[in-house]
C-alpha cells in the first residue's frame, strides 16, 4: 500500500511571530522554518505503517518555495522513501488550501495511493481545511482529527477527537485521514538516516506544469498582532483578591 504524506513547512513553533510593518502577513525572513508539528504525526503514522508491514511506500509531498526542500530532506530522513516538490514562489501567489487541495488531488491521480495523510492543521494559517478538501475533491472518505488508526482488510478505523469524546469510523480505503496530537509520539531523524536520505529519490516539479488553477480566492485584509498582555498582580491574601476584583477589575 502506498501512503501519500502532506508536509508543509511552516515557522518553528518555538519562535515568536513578528508581523510585517505593512500587515500584509508574517514576516518570515531569517526565521528558522520547520515541518509544521502535525506533518511529523502524519509521517510518524506512514512510518509506522511500513514497520508494521501495512504500508510498502511513503511518498512525501510539499509544496512552496525551495526551503520545502529541507522539509523534505528531513521526511526522507524519517522514513518516507520518496520526496516530490511542487516548486511555486509564495510571495507572486499565495497558497490557499484549496490549491493546495488541488495539487494532492493532482500528484494522488498520479501516484494512486491508499491512503492520503495529512496533519489536521498547519500551525501557520490555523486553517484545517487541507484534508477535507483533498476528500472532497476525490470522492474519498476522510477521518479527521485521527487519534488512533488501524488499518486491516482494506479499511481504516479511525478514532476521532470531537467535542465531548471519541467517534469511531470506519472507512474504505483509499480515504484521506487528518492527524491530531495524540496519535503518535514523532520520532527523530537519525545521523545515519540523515545521511541515507540524500540518496533516496527526489522529484521537483514547477507547480505551472501541473496546470491547475491556484489563483487565489480570498484576499488577507490585515494581520495584526495579538494585544499584549498586562502584566499579572501577586496578592497577598484571598481578601486581597477579592478587593481588586471589586475595585479594579471590577467584575464582581
Ligand atoms: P491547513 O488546512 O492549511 O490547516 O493544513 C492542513 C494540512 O494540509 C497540513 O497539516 C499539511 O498536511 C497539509 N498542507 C497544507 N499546506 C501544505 C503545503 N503547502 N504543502 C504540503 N502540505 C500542506
Amino acid at each position: 500500500m502506498k501512503v501519500l504524506v502532506a508536509v508543509k513547512r511552516v515557522v518553528d513553533f518555538n519562535v515568536k511571530i513578528r508581523v510585517r510593518s505593512d500587515g500584509s502577513g508574517v514576516d518570515t525572513s531569517g526565521v528558522k522554518m520547520s515541518m509544521n508539528p502535525y506533518d511529523e504525526i502524519a509521517l510518524e503514522e506512514a512510518v509506522r505503517l511500513v514497520e508494521a508491514g501495512i504500508a510498502s511506500e511513503i511518498i512525501a509531498v510539499s509544496i512552496g518555495p525551495q526551503g520545502c526542500k529541507d522539509t523534505l530532506r528531513t521526511a526522507l530522513a524519517i522514513g518516507a522513501s520518496r520526496a516530490i516538490h511542487i516548486v511555486m514562489d509564495e510571495m507572486a501567489n499565495p497558497l490557499e488550501p484549496l490549491s493546495v487541495a488541488k495539487v494532492l488531488k493532482a500528484i494522488s491521480e498520479r501516484e494512486r495511493p491508499e491512503l492520503i495523510l495529512l496533519g489536521k492543521q498547519a500551525i501557520d494559517d490555523d486553517a484545517n481545511q487541507t484534508a477535507q478538501m483533498v476528500a472532497a475533491l476525490l470522492g474519498w472518505g476522510q477521518g479527521t482529527f485521527a487519534s488512533n488508526l488501524e488499518i486491516k482488510d482494506g479499511t481504516a478505523t479511525v478514532v476521532r477527537e470531537v467535542d465531548g469524546g471519541l467517534e469511531t469510523l470506519k472507512l474504505k480505503l483509499p480515504c484521506v485521514i487528518s492527524t491530531d496530537l495524540r496519535l503518535n509520539e514523532p520520532r527523530y531523524a537519525s545521523l545515519p538516516n540523515i545521511m541515507k536520505a540524500k540518496r533516496k529519490p527526489f522529484e521537483t516539479i514547477a507547480l505551472e506544469d501541473l496546470g491547475i488553477d491556484t489563483r487565489p480566492r480570498l484576499t488577507v485584509l490585515s494581520t495584526d498582532e495579538p494585544d499584549i498582555r498586562p502584566v499579572g498582580k501577586i496578592v497577598n491574601s484571598v481578601q486581597d483578591l477579592v478587593h481588586k476584583l471589586k475595585t479594579e477589575a471590577k467584575v464582581i
